[in-house]
């Protein structure tokens, strides 16, 4: 099954597309994931791309679509792709449904995390992940047993906080989600390919009206 998850920066798009590669054995395909990795790396896609991160602008659809082309010719489908963060405009919408029809996939599901924009300024201002195995933490929904040591691979004094996950930067990419992104929402749902689910629940309980509603369209 191929589905979108859709929703503003902090919405909770990565930390449910990590539960269902887990659950469902998916492929989480994360442009924003992609991009950072790029500019670890420092590739030249990574310098070219990294101050419009950090401003919390939109990369170029030319170079999304490029690196999201990449992935589904590589990747291994048999559990289904998680697209998150990707389409963010219409045009990457319309280039999605093209390149999966060319390795005849379809999309399933487009899933909506309808969130209060109140809440999104804490969620993301708080989180952080190891540098070492990339887990997900909160300052206060999700700590840490001990303060610098990663709960799940035991690797110290690795914490870090993403350089656009600042007021700023929140802003502008929450203006270019309305501005952009926003519109697709009802564009699948005129396609009748859009649920919604809750974001604003605890992450177990999103993660199950996420499973129900990936049943409803299997
Ligand atoms: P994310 O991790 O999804 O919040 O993405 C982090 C940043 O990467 C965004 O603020 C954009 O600068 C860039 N980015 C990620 N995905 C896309 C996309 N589909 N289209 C344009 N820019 C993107």
């Amino acid at each position: 099954m191929n589905i979108i998850l859709i929703g503003p920066p902090g919405a909770g798009k990565g930390t449910q597309a990590a539960t269902l590669v887990k659950k469902h054995n998916m492929v989480q395909l994360s442009t924003g994931d992609m991009l950072r990795a790029a500019r670890t790396s420092g590739t030249e896609l990574g310098k070219t791309v990294a101050g419009v991160m950090d401003r919390g602008e939109l990369v170029t659809d030319e170079i999304v679509i490029g690196l999201i082309e990449e992935q589904l010719k590589a990747g291994d489908v048999s559990g289904g792709f998680i697209f998150d963060g990707f389409p963010r405009t219409l045009a990457q919408a319309d280039a999605l449904s093209e390149l999966l029809s060319k390795v005849d996939q379809k999309l399933d599901t487009v899933i909506q995390m309808t969130v209060d924009d109140k809440v999104l300024v804490n969620r993301i201002t708080g989180r952080f992940t190891c540098g070492s195995c990339g887990e997900g933490y909160h300052e206060e929904f999700k700590k840490p047993a001990t303060h610098d040591k990663c709960d799940k691979c035991g690797a110290a004094d690795t914490f870090k906080k993403r350089a656009d996950d600042n007021e700023v930067s929140l802003r502008t990419r929450l203006m270019a989600y309305y501005k952009e992104t926003s519109p697709l929402i009802g564009y699948y749902y005129a396609k009748g390919q859009l649920e919604q689910v809750n974001g604003l629940n605890s992450i177990d309980r999103v993660g199950l009206d996420i499973s129900k509603v990936m049943a409803g369209v299997s």
